[in-house]
């Protein structure tokens, strides 16, 4: 069953978190010269137009990243991938809102590659299209979950591989663990980071706790609630798990998350984790 669009929700809240923390793993691994592999198993179409007609149904973006355009007092690291939405948006309007391709092609050097997965019919061409150098990126209709099998460990040596699936199917929840399992038996130096949604209190913890039942070492995990779960059905907020995290990522972190967790709040249950699942 493929009937999950990201489109509906570019630029919410879940994004914001996500692709900030895939900004600040990429600016880690580029400050280092070797060259680094990056493997998007659910990359999506790469870059999304917000006055389609599907960003515009619910207009999620307007609760996200419309609302950190035009702060002043951003921390760091977000004023940093602030930048770089605007850098996409050089009208100054908030046209186009990038995915996680997109984000990584922002720190690109000629000597990195990305494989990115895609399986939806329609979205597969667009993430093509938009990625048509086979020398740059390597853009497959494939489940994302295989790859973890097929590409790693990547001849690089260095890599950052992110799991984003949509968990409209239920399994999702534990071929996420499983795949990661399978990652880091093949590749244990990477950096890992897995989305999943808060939809329930129980549905998330369940997954953090299975990941911490795999004894995989230093896991970090950032969460953003933005409202309380019972206050209405949906996504109340959304984490990453984040498997040999940049050193830096905690300290930065503790600086982001709370402001987040205060600016795009939609009520007072809004809150924030960071936490070690598993130290070093
Ligand atoms: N990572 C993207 C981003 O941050 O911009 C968003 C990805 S979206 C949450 C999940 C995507 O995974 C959808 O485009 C869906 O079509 C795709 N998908 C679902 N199951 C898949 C699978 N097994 N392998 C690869 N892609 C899959």
């Amino acid at each position: 069953m493929l009937s999950y669009r990201h489109i509906y929700h570019a630029g919410n809240h879940a994004d914001i978190l996500k692709h900030l923390v895939v900004s600040q793993v990429c600016r880690h691994l580029t400050k280092k010269d070797a060259p680094f592999f990056y493997l998007d198993t659910h990359a999506g179409i790469g870059l999304y137009e917000l006055a389609s007609d599907q960003a515009q149904l619910n207009q999620e973006y307007d609760t996200g990243i419309s609302r950190l355009m035009e702060r002043s007092d951003l921390p760091e690291p977000l004023e940093q991938f602030v930048d770089l939405v605007k850098d996409l948006n050089p009208e100054a309007k908030l046209n186009v809102y990038p995915g996680s391709p997109m984000v990584v092609n922002h720190y690109l050097r000629q000597k990195d590659k990305l494989h990115l997965c895609e399986l939806h019919p329609n979205d597969y061409p667009l993430l093509a299209s938009l990625f048509p150098k086979k020398r740059v990126a390597n853009v497959v209709k494939e489940d994302g979950f295989q790859a973890v099998k097929s590409m790693l460990p990547p001849p690089q040596k260095r890599g950052f591989v992110l799991m984003d699936p949509p968990y409209e199917v239920k399994t999702d929840y534990q071929k996420v663990v499983k795949a990661l399992e399978e990652g880091h038996k093949r590749f244990s130096q990477g950096t890992y980071a897995i989305w999943y949604p808060v939809l329930n209190r129980r549905q998330a913890d369940q997954l953090l706790n299975a990941v911490e039942a795999t004894k995989i070492r230093n896991t970090l995990l950032l969460e953003l609630n933005i409202r309380g779960t019972e206050t209405k059905r949906g996504m109340a907020g959304s984490g990453m798990i984040i498997v040999n995290p940049p050193w830096t990522l905690e300290k930065e972190a503790e600086t982001f998350l709370p402001y987040l967790s205060d600016v795009l709040a939609e009520d007072q249950d809004a809150h924030f984790q960071l936490r070690w699942i598993t130290p070093e």
